[in-house]
């Protein structure tokens, strides 16, 4: 397997780690991380430093109501991924695998033509709105309108590659981009890109073709 070039930030990885992302994104670090030596040890010692950080604090004595309170926040934050224990054996068993959202895996994806040369596929599950978690084909050749994004998106290479103003994407990288990043991916070589994006929030296209397209992608 290609060793992955491009990685999750580290705050991406903190707050992946400590629970602080939403399912959609954390199903992307999950897949890239399942294949990258270096970000699964880093997300085992993020765990390990998070586990010595709450055993260090000192216990207080709890409300009566305490357990309720807990309960009714765990309730809330059901789409919210648990922080696990540092254990490297677990790793990445313990985390749903793409495979559980991609359950026909990737041969029998149902595309939607979205602009000539680019097609996507919306994941559903539940803990997001839809459109937030993707499968995104871009045709070799083909290159997405400009655009930025109003809150993060990162996405994870399956198949393929793509070259943006940020580099050469292979399968297994990841591209971790802020809201203020502009970028227009063009897929390269031989293949469709195929690529698992997960987004905050919509994309905001720069160019009027991207306005026009932006109703037909859905976001
Ligand atoms: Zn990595």
């Amino acid at each position: 397997m290609r060793t992955p070039v491009h990685h999750p930030k580290f705050d991406t990885l903190a707050d992946f780690v400590a629970g602080r992302m939403d399912e959609a994104r954390a199903v992307v670090v999950a897949a890239h991380a399942a294949q990258c030596d270096a970000c699964s040890r880093a997300i085992c010692d993020l765990e390990a430093i998070g586990g010595v950080m709450l055993e260090s604090v000192e216990p207080v004595p709890m409300a009566d109501d305490a357990l309720e309170k807990i309960l009714a926040r765990a309730d809330s934050a059901a789409n919210i991924v648990a922080p696990a224990m540092a254990d490297r054996d677990a790793w990445p068993e313990r985390r749903p695998p793409l495979s559980d959202y991609l359950k026909d895996g990737l041969e029998d994806v149902k595309w939607r033509a979205v602009a000539p040369g680019l097609a996507q596929s919306v994941i559903k599950a539940q803990g997001y709105r839809d459109g937030v978690l993707r499968l995104l084909k871009i045709d070799p050749g083909t290159k997405m309108p400009r655009h930025t994004h109003k809150g993060e998106e990162v996405t994870l290479i399956l198949r393929g590659a793509y070259e943006d103003e940020t580099g050469a994407f292979g399968i297994g990288d990841f591209a971790d981009l802020d809201a203020d990043q502009t970028h227009s991916p063009m897929a390269v070589g031989d293949e469709p890109c195929i690529c698992l994006i997960a987004t905050s929030a919509p994309l905001a296209f720069k160019t009027i073709a991207g306005r026009i397209a932006q109703p037909f992608i859905g976001l």
